[in-house]
């Protein structure tokens, strides 16, 4: 039986790949320099693999931005606008960093590739763009070059591939006439040549990604991944084949899956446990397929449940022999941090929590384990298994993750804790005579900016180097001239901004039962942007008010509604790791319910306006439609769970950034906001066709100017969108706002675009 990885976390330990990369940048390092930290980090990964006794080591796992953005160079598929860079820049690295992200230098000024999520996760690809007439060439050898670099080493690498099917499918068609996968007789070739090239460095093993044959494919996409490998078996017919998808079972492409002419084929066992039985009860493996397991959780960072992976390995070994199984992580390590070794903070993780826990480096371990304990007859006697049982069994029962309260609430909820009293019609004509705004009132998102001074005093505070008093002194200055600012531009419902807080994740879950947090635990998000999600171990519940004291200072200081600034569960939830050892729903009503605390708590203390971010409903979905309607469900009611304990003259508004509201307008209709505001200016109000073709009912605030640049919006054209937005909706129905938060804004375009803002208002109240 072999172990194999299927990708390990390149941004360094340390995240040195990000600081590297913002260097170079920034014109302070090398590229010589930048070079060389690539290459470091992954001779470090690679004999990492090797010490922990990983049979397929993967290769071209690595990346200095994307792994698809490294495809479309590797196939030459650069679009038209970079032909400048391209001639202009001695080397690829300038043209891949300008595709990235934009390139402004002398005359040149190209705007980057569009950004979007990598399938259900938190991960942004570059998306490639594909013309009718579409070439393609061997442009980039990096696959080549990283297979030899190893060699150098001593290691024998699995190269890994992006499969043309899911490359293709991942692309968007630039304009009309053709469709994507059209372009796969083109791309084919330069598949073809590199295969040829990587044999002749000696490659044995390639692993292959279609991770699209776990999301709903059309017969002619299907067709297409089975004549891809086909094609691939007759020309290479001595090449090993790992084809991986992951991300869940292979549903309705089973079939597909099966008929490959691959060596092995992976399986996502995490997300779909029964995907095992179904292959082994199919009868339509190959004679001589093998099976890649993945038993080691790719995207969470639980330990293995030992006892549950050697049951899989038992059963596949049984039917298939030993020489047929390998096992694997579910997907990427890219998903997971580092090393859980480096986590020495106890305050923020217990130790008993971090038992639990496994990273990418303590996975490698596991698998190590596993294949120990898989080879071993009395493997229950083993002291490997022995300590992972007393871990998971502890886990079972701990009473740091169960509480009896926090359960009996959650299965205690009725149908109406879900809805608001009275219906929105109701609401509107109450909330109209209390709060007394005017017709297109205006309002931000939340967040004011995070000035180099409020970053600055948080981290003294955080390191104990600034005392509390002095800390809260300073936010309430920075929250005094907030508040004095909205008024002074006569802002019909202001906000406190935000000064205190570091994150909308994190700041809840620091306040919050049942988080824990690490010190070095990033994730890569998107290029040298990482992030470093709480981790939700046990029943959440809400010792105390966790925004009360400032949204209350802030009311203090203004006669006008102060807006309280919350996150929703949906979104805590998701951009959490998140516990695995009950249904995500029920974690997220017992966020919902900490979260309806803090809502209650703000109406008593007289917020009479309160917000609910859900920026992450829509990238929740699940890949497959038919899983649709289950969350949507479990969702949207923890979003109306959280919204629903106030008085019909509380107003209720929640906020959504970078969404397309088509197919789900429905869902967001029930989410029953009294407003939603959205981000809308991009798209040039085109988002709000959804909404006044399914006749939203209740009040939306279109986005009226991007917050992403400083660059400050002309009157005219903030009214042009505003007569655009009332041309589909009513006037009675729209509210005034910028796209998002401000926080990663200036002072000084906030004030002047804010002010263009408010005016463009008033004109068009003096037009009705
Ligand atoms: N209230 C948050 C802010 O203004 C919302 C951020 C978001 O939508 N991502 O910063
Ligand atoms: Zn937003």
């Amino acid at each position: 039986m072999k172990t194999t990885n299927l990708g390990y976390p390149r941004i360094g330990t340390h995240r040195e790949l990000k600081r590297a990369c913002e260097k170079y940048w920034s014109g302070k390092i090398s590229l010589e320099d930048l070079l060389e930290t690539g290459k470091s980090i992954r001779t470090e990964n690679w004999k990492l693999q090797q010490e922990k006794s990983i049979d397929l080591i993967p290769s071209n796992d690595f990346s200095f931005y994307d792994q698809v953005l490294d495809t479309t160079l590797m196939v030459g598929a650069v679009p038209k606008r970079y032909f400048d860079v391209k001639e202009s820049q001695g080397n690829l690295m300038d043209l891949y960093f300008a595709m990235a992200r934009g390139y402004q230098k002398k005359e040149m000024d190209v705007i980057a590739m569009e950004m979007t999520k990598w399938f259900d996760t938190n991960y942004h690809y570059i998306v490639p763009e594909f013309e009718k007439d579409q070439e393609f060439e061997l442009l980039s050898t990096k696959i080549i070059d990283e297979f030899n670099e190893a060699k150098a080493l001593g290691i024998q690498t699995k190269p890994v591939l992006l499969g043309p099917v899911t490359y293709l499918l991942l692309g968007k068609e630039k304009e009309e006439g053709f469709h994507r996968l059209d372009l796969l007789p083109k791309l084919l070739p330069v598949y073809h040549i590199l295969l040829e090239k990587l044999v002749e460095a000696g490659a044995t093993w390639i692993q292959m990604d279609e991770p699209v044959l776990a999301t709903d494919l059309t017969a002619r996409e299907e067709e297409a991944i089975a004549k891809v490998y086909q094609g691939i078996a007759e020309k290479f017919p001595s090449l090993k084949i790992l084809l991986s998808s992951y991300f869940g079972g292979f549903g309705d492409n089973l079939d597909t899956a099966l008929s490959l002419p691959v060596c092995a084929l992976h399986l996502d066992l995490k997300r779909s446990p029964g995907l095992l039985g179904e292959v082994l009860e199919s009868g339509k493996l190959g004679e001589k397929t093998s099976l890649s397991l993945g038993v080691v959780d790719g995207r969470n960072v639980w330990k293995n449940d030992f006892s549950s992976s050697l049951e899989h390995i038992r059963r596949a070994k049984t039917q298939l022999g030993e020489e047929r199984v390998i096992i694997s992580p579910s997907c990427s390590l890219l998903h997971v941090p580092n090393d859980l070794d480096l986590e020495t903070n106890e305050k923020t993780l217990p130790k008993e929590v971090k038992d639990w826990m496994a990273f990418a480096k303590q996975k490698l371990e596991e698998l190590q384990s596993l294949k120990t304990l898989s080879e071993t007859p009395e493997h229950i006697s083993h002291p490997l298994f022995k300590d992972n049982l007393a871990s998971t069994e502890k886990r079972k029962n701990a009473a740091l993750i169960h509480k009896p309260e926090v359960k009996k609430r959650v299965e205690h909820l009725s149908e109406s804790d879900f809805r608001r009293t009275s219906p929105f019609e109701k609401r509107k004509v109450l909330q109209e005579t209390h709060l007394k705004l005017p017709l297109f009132p205006t309002t931000t998102i939340g967040s004011f900016p995070q000035t180099p001074a409020v970053r600055q005093a948080r981290s003294l505070f955080k390191k104990g180097n600034l005392n509390e008093q002095k800390y809260i002194d300073f936010l309430k200055k920075e929250t005094e001239k907030a508040i004095h600012f909205q008024e002074e531009i006569g802002l019909d419902v202001p906000v406190h901004g935000e000064f205190e807080r570091n994150d909308m994740v994190e700041y809840f879950g620091e306040q919050l039962e049942g988080f824990a947090f690490t010190q070095n635990g990033w994730v890569q998000s998107y290029g040298s942007r990482c992030v470093k999600p709480p981790i939700i171990f046990g029943d959440v519940s809400r010792p105390e008010p966790m925004t009360v004291f400032w949204t209350s200072f802030a009311q203090s200081l203004t006669e006008k509604p102060v807006k309280g600034m919350l996150t929703g569960p949906v979104t805590i939830l998701q951009w959490s790791f998140v516990r695995d050892d009950q249904p995500r729903s029920s974690t997220c009503n017992q966020i919902a319910l900490a979260i309806l605390d803090e809502v209650v708590d703000l109406e008593k203390a007289g917020i009479a306006i309160i917000q609910v971010d859900e920026p992450a409903i829509r990238e929740g979905l699940p890949l497959r439609k038919k899983d649709w309607e289950t969350y949507l469900n479990w969702a949207i009611g923890a979003f109306k769970l959280s919204t629903s304990g106030v008085e019909d003259s509380t107003q209720i508004h929640t906020h959504m950034c970078y969404s397309e509201f088509n197919d789900i307008i429905k869902d967001i209709a029930d989410m029953d906001a009294d407003v939603i505001t959205i981000e809308c200016s991009r798209s040039q109000m085109e988002l709000l066709d959804a909404f006044s073709e399914f006749d939203y009912p209740n009040d939306i605030g279109p986005g009226v100017y991007d917050i992403h640049s400083p660059r400050v919006p002309s009157s005219e054209e903030i009214l042009g969108l505003l007569k655009k937005a009332e041309k589909v909706l009513p006037a009675s129905k729209l509210w005034v706002n910028p796209d998002c938060g401000l926080k990663t804004r200036g002072w000084e375009e906030t004030k002047e675009a804010l002010k263009i803002m408010v005016s463009a208002a008033q004109q068009m109240r003096d037009m009705v």
